[in-house]
């Protein structure tokens, strides 16, 4: 069994996937479309170059969140 399409609530991530609810998801406006991440790795990708991730010229980070993490870069 392959993917189920998308249903027409279902919310579009900026990675191209779909999430289910929206829940406390991270969105932005993109061109007057709100776009969510499926997770804040997703995000951090998206900002460092928000028109190419877009376009999928940036690969999906595979890391997971990790908000121990967050804090000094
Ligand atoms: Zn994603």
């Amino acid at each position: 069994m392959l993917f189920s399409e998308p249903k027409r609530n279902d919310l579009m991530t900026a990675c191209g996937g779909f999430l289910r609810e929206e829940g406390d998801r991270v969105s932005v406006e993109f061109r007057g479309r709100r776009v969510y991440f499926c997770r804040l790795a997703c995000y951090r990708a998206y900002l460092t170059d928000p028109e190419r991730f877009m376009k999928g010229a940036i690969p999906h980070p595979l890391e997971e969140d990790d908000e121990s993490a967050s804090g000094s870069a």
